[in-house]
């Protein structure tokens, strides 16, 4: 490896040039060969090449190396022309793709043009002039890496977590629908962008795919209806989520539930009571209102005559009359059982599920999954209370860890096994959903590549993307999304992203910020480079003379230690 600068700071857009050109006069001349007379290991001298190819950094900094529009401008990707609003088409075919020499032509031209002009071109093209463009071999489009750690761990995983579901440690757990008028707005903008690409794609199944989209946009504005049946199982607003989910249904009923009571049909002949009369019809329509619409309190329902409240029980099919079984409760006991069910009903209708899928909850429900599962040893854990302020930011790893392994385990316990809701229903839907993320990455990060793997890839992919546009009509996707179809292309050209990946660099810039210095600029990079020539003296000298080692024993367990430091990724 070769370090060759490190830039202070961040120097603001093209203003990077001035070190970049530092590289490029060191690099041209490699290009068509620099002899030496003589090497360490060629004593008649050898004649050495130098290109540099991949270009590898996270979006922020490609946009800026590279020349390109920042990730919310017109003309955002730097694969493609397709413009940000119609991000949400997920056909690569029908992408224009960039064309390396036209944006040579324009990147010269801002080079040379007057501030105004330099603004046009950018505003119209998204273009800039790098001075790696005067590297003659050097093709912006396919060298500019998409780099798979900071599109996988830190775009994907991290987007899906925090801003497609949201996380609120405060709240339960919602079911990521948003209640928000506000936001509805944005959300029928998302559903249209939706709605162009299928036209625009005009599969057979068109009109079928139109129908539900209607009733996609009808369901996302309504997510506070009345009567959420009328929704398909997807759109309908998830169920509070409670882990002892009628728990005090199922304790209540097998105390209670007397089988060997008599039928209720024989208690009404010796009651003498008849519920067919007009009169009882009356007064059981206006009692059935009253429970509908008001608050009643316990001794208004003990007045109410026995067969009238049995009668609501098994209108509402409250445990135990939710069954065919022939059954009879005490009039108190009924009385409790409606005055629950009224206060369940109400707690739903009035509170009106929050928008962040990961909840305190649920955070709870991982947390102690976390602390019952054993990693292998080479699975550094994610912080243990994750998803609360204090624990801070995750970093790409721990991402990768919350992501496809801890998430993995408990969604599947609760939202799959755990979930007494029909296939179709929200939270399982959410739940594959993300289970297609985790695929998809996962096979991006193999150590190999073929034609069947990404093929895999680009088919789990492009289904999940679709999945969040159906299940969050609010969500419009990021620049992240689109380039995930774009990364196919540097698997195919670049084999597998390991060998570009950044956490090598990341951890050699964390190296560097750790290591002691007075920030005097112009001694720092000398008393570093020597600090690094010292090192590997030192080792050449241990290895020549081993009885050295002896001597300064102690010295070298201190070394050892700082060799046993955290080398992954390098
Ligand atoms: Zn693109």
């Amino acid at each position: 490896m070769c370090l060759v600068t490190v830039i202070p700071g961040k120097p603001k857009q093209h203003h990077i040039n001035h070190t970049l050109s530092a590289l490029v006069s060191q690099l041209l001349p490699f290009w068509r060969g620099i002899s030496y007379t003589r090497t360490a290991h060629y004593r008649t001298g050898r004649t050495v090449f130098m290109a540099l190819l991949p270009t590898v950094c996270d979006t922020e900094a490609a946009i800026q190396i590279s020349g390109f529009a920042a990730h919310n401008h017109t003309y955002f990707c730097r694969r493609c022309l397709l413009p940000i609003n119609d991000i949400h088409n997920l056909e690569p075919d029908t992408w224009i793709m960039r064309d390396p020499d036209k944006h040579k032509e324009l990147a010269l031209e801002w080079k040379e043009a007057p501030q105004a002009r330099r603004e046009a071109i950018y505003r119209d093209h998204g273009v800039r002039w790098t001075e790696l463009l005067s590297l003659p071999y050097w093709n912006p489009i396919p060298h500019t890496v998409i780099d798979d750690m900071h599109l996988g761990y830190l775009g994907l995983f991290r987007t899906h977590l925090r801003l497609i579901w949201g996380i609120d440690h405060e709240k339960n757990s919602g079911d990521g629908l948003c209640p928000d008028t506000e936001k509805q707005r944005k959300l029928s903008k998302a559903s249209l962008r939706h709605l162009l690409n299928e036209i625009r794609a005009n599969t057979p199944t068109l009109q079928q795919l139109l129908e539900e989209e209607n009733k996609k946009v009808i369901c996302s504005r309504t997510t506070s209806i009345a009567n959420p049946d009328m929704l398909p199982p997807v759109a309908r607003p998830a169920q509070a989520f409670h882990f002892d989910k009628d728990q005090e249904f199922e304790d209540l009923k097998s105390r209670l539930l007397d089988l060997n009571a008599r039928p209720p049909s024989f208690t009404k002949q010796e009651n003498g009571a008849d519920d067919n009369t007009y009169s009882s019809q009356l007064r059981y329509g206006k009692l059935k209102r009253n429970f509908e619409e008001d608050e009643l309190s316990k001794s208004t329902m003990m007045s109410w005559p026995h067969a009238q409240l049995e009668k609501l029980c098994k209108e509402y099919s409250i445990p135990p009359f939710d069954t065919n079984n022939l059954v009879s409760l005490k009039k108190e006991d009924m009385v409790r059982r409606l005055l629950l069910w009224a206060k369940r009903r109400d707690s739903s209708l009035k509170q009106s599920s929050p928008r962040a899928v990961i909840g305190k909850d649920l955070l709870k429900e991982v947390w102690a999954d976390m602390a019952r599962s054993i990693l292998p040893s080479w699975i550094q854990p994610a912080p243990p209370k994750w998803g609360i302020p204090a624990t801070g930011k995750l970093s790409a790893d721990e991402y990768k860890v919350v992501c496809s392994i801890s998430l993995v385990i408990t969604l599947i316990r609760v939202w799959g096994y755990g979930n007494r809701e029909e296939p179709q229903s929200r939270r399982y839907q959410m739940l594959l959903n993300f289970l297609d993320l985790v695929h998809s990455l996962h096979v991006l990060f193999l150590r190999e590549t073929s034609p069947n793997s990404r093929a895999y890839y680009k088919a789990t992919i492009v289904k999940y993307l679709r999945g969040v546009l159906e299940l969050f009509p609010d969500v419009v996707l990021s620049s992240n999304h689109h380039l995930a179809l774009h990364v196919i292309a540097d698997l195919e050209n670049m084999g597998p992203g390991h060998a570009r990946s950044t956490p090598v660099f990341e951890r050699i810039n964390h190296l560097l910020q750790e290591t002691k210095k007075n920030g005097h600029l112009g001694q720092v990079e000398a008393t570093m480079l020597v600090s690094y020539g010292q090192m590997a003296n030192l080792q050449i000298l241990l290895d020549q003379y081993p009885e050295l080692r002896e001597e300064i024993k102690e010295a070298l367990a201190v070394l050892e230690d700082i060799e046993r430091e955290d080398h992954r990724g390098m």
